[in-house]
């Protein structure tokens, strides 16, 4: 696409820059501007690639850049009472204050010239500011600059109000009816004025740029050598705007650094306002979800049973062979109904927080036995072998959950011979740890079957997470089994952790910590307990 400055290129804008007489900074002469000012603002320009005009103005440069006479001004003091109606570029130029006293009238200090007749130079600025230091004092002069000192000389007033390099200036110049007379600056400290480009209506962003470069300029001590020529005093001034400047980049910096952590800060505490909302009422749901469940697991587990008691009596009658076939099937899949129905309501009860354990004696080596017994038929019916190894120092009796115990013994020895096709399963128990009131037991449960590969060791202890896909396919099962089992252990002050290599076996370890039963102990049932080793050969 051709852009419309392709066709009508456009011409650079040239600003007009206004000049005054505003000794030392700025001189009106007869070849036109000069003076400190001028060749700053002129280098900080044309640096900048903006094209100046310069107009000579008959009086100040704020009714020039109001009526729009002038774009620019270089040197405009920055007052707050200006700074609503002219745009102002950032200061780039400081000038301190003083009063010039006659030696001979023995003013030394800032109170005592509050109420004596000041004469102060004719700038509207300078005035404004000798009204706010000096309230007290009749400003009885307002002199054009040249015969500024004289006041103070011949005696027509008792102090001098100016800029401490106007006074140089002065001084430097030679001024009239001063012959003879001893003159001392008292310094004002803290007031200074500082000064800015002015700038119209549309010519914000070239004052901008051009103070930016003037700062700039100090850098390369350009300004120290444009002041150098024009015999201004630039080393402190050109330190002071340098410091100024930094000073304010600092601030700058520091001010979107404070808005940035201020804007985190917002954004973080509302984002963690909507995760805890979101987290309570997710975890609000997950709860009545739950409590539904393990409400409903009365109501499931009922009727489960009578159907499955109904079926057993009903498998005892005589019957056609074909129809015991059917009931046998009906009673298989009405057990397999109940074991996945048992996996999710329980699941669903310890998440709910609803399952209790209870705290009764028991005898681990008994249980561990039992759970061999119950599976023995299974494991024989699959040609695995059984075996179970109770260590010598497992205390007989212990105070814990049996039914919870057991209920992951026999879920580890089930899964056992579930993914075991050859060889056997076996399980053990060992003294992990005998404290004064507590015990904690090791339990191994091994077997030589398919494995597990190591990226899913962890999963599988996870809710709904089977090893393999194509398990429940081949095996069935919910995948709640583990977590179940993790939960419980949890429960038990304990862990559970898994060795396995694919095609070799797995090895399940959990501990668990129970308590101890002194009394039984000291009191001799203790001996029960030998290096027991059983085995059910299938
Ligand atoms: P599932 O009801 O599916 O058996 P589990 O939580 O008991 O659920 O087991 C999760 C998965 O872990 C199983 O599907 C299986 O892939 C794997 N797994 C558990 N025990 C064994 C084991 N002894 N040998 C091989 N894989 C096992």
């Amino acid at each position: 696409m051709l852009s419309a400055g392709w066709l009508f290129p456009q011409k650079p804008r040239i600003y007009r820059i206004g000049y005054a007489n505003f000794p030392p900074l700025i001189w009106k002469t007869p070849a036109g501007p000069a003076g400190f000012a001028v060749e700053v603002a002129k280098e900080a320009a044309r640096r900048k690639k903006i094209e100046l005009e310069w107009v000579s103005l008959p009086g100040g440069p704020e009714a020039a850049l109001k009526s729009g006479t002038i774009d620019l001004y270089p040197i405009f003091a920055n007052t707050p009472q200006r700074r609503g109606l002219i745009h102002m570029s950032r200061p780039w130029w400081e000038s301190p204050l003083a009063l010039i006293v006659d030696r001979r009238s023995n003013l030394k200090t800032l109170d005592q010239v509050d109420g004596r007749r000041l004469s102060v130079v004719d700038f509207s600025v300078t005035q404004n500011m000798a009204h706010a230091l000096f309230p007290h004092s009749p400003h009885v002069m307002k002199i054009p600059y040249e015969e500024v000192l004289q006041a103070a000389c011949t005696g027509e007033a008792d102090a001098e109000f100016l800029t401490v390099s106007l006074y140089l200036e002065l001084l430097q110049q030679g001024v009239r009816g001063c012959e003879g007379v001893s003159l001392a600056p008292i310094f004002i400290p803290d007031v200074s004025i500082s000064y800015s480009i002015g700038a119209r209506a549309g010519a914000e962003r070239a004052a901008d740029q051009i103070a930016a470069e003037i700062v700039d300029l100090t850098y390369d001590g350009t300004l120290a050598r444009l002041g150098a020529r024009s015999g201004e005093i630039v080393s402190n001034q050109a330190q002071l705007v340098r410091s100024l400047s930094a000073e304010r980049r600092m601030t700058n910096f520091l001010f979107v650094v404070a808005i940035g952590l201020a804007a985190a800060a917002v954004l973080v505490g509302w984002q963690n306002r909507r995760v805890r909302k979101a987290r309570e009422s997710a975890e609000r749901a997950r709860k009545a979800e739950a409590e539904f469940l393990a409400h409903m697991s009365h109501e499931i587990r009922t009727p489960m049973n009578g159907v499955l008691g109904m079926l057993s009596l009903a498998l005892e009658t005589n019957m056609a062979a074909e129809t015991h076939e059917y009931l046998e099937t009906a009673n298989h899949s009405a057990l397999a109904l109940l074991s996945v129905l048992n996996d999710i309501l329980d699941f669903s009860k310890i998440d709910a927080g609803k399952l209790e354990m209870e705290s009764i004696e028991f005898s681990p080596k008994q249980m561990v036995e039992q759970c061999v017994k119950t599976l023995s038929q299974e494991a024989r019916r699959k040609g695995l072998s059984i075996v179970q190894e109770i260590g010598r120092d497992v205390p007989e009796w212990c105070i814990g959950d049996p039914n919870r115990l057991r209920q992951v013994l026999l879920n580890l020895l089930n899964n056992g011979i579930k993914f075991t096709d050859r060889g056997g399963v076996s399980v053990k128990a060992e003294l992990g740890r005998l404290g004064s009131t507590d015990v904690a037991l090791h339990f191994e449960v091994r077997d030589t079957g398919m494995g597990i590969p190591l990226s899913q060791q962890e999963t599988i202890f996870q809710a709904f997470k089977q090893a393999d896909r194509s398990t429940t396919r081949k095996f069935g099962g919910t995948g709640l089994g583990l977590a179940i089992v993790a939960r419980l252990v949890e429960m038990m002050n304990g862990r559970i952790w898994v060795e396995s290599e694919p095609d070799r076996g797995s090895a399940f370890h959990f501990t668990v910590v129970l308590g101890r039963t002194p009394v039984r102990e000291n009191g001799g049932a203790e001996p029960l307990v030998g290096h027991a080793r059983g085995a059910v050969q299938g």
